[in-house]
């Protein structure tokens, strides 16, 4: 599975891989650091992996989108 990572500064999406969730990372266009929740912390995204498939996206609020 696939996430992927909304920069809450240049709002660039970044694609990580899950592994990436629970870990701070830092943009690679503007250079702030951003956290990627964890995905057992976010209840919606476990609608969201149900239905999707491959690539969720999730900003650093915990939100999600599919
Ligand atoms: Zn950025």
């Amino acid at each position: 599975m696939q996430i992927i990572a909304r920069c809450p500064r240049c709002k660039y999406n970044w694609l990580l891989g899950e592994e990436a969730a629970d870990r701070r990372i830092k943009c690679r266009k503007c250079r702030k650091l951003f956290k990627v929740p964890k995905l057992s912390d976010v209840p919606k995204a476990v609608k969201v992996i149900k239905t999707a498939k491959g690539t969720i996206y999730v900003d650093q609020n915990g939100n999600t989108y599919a």
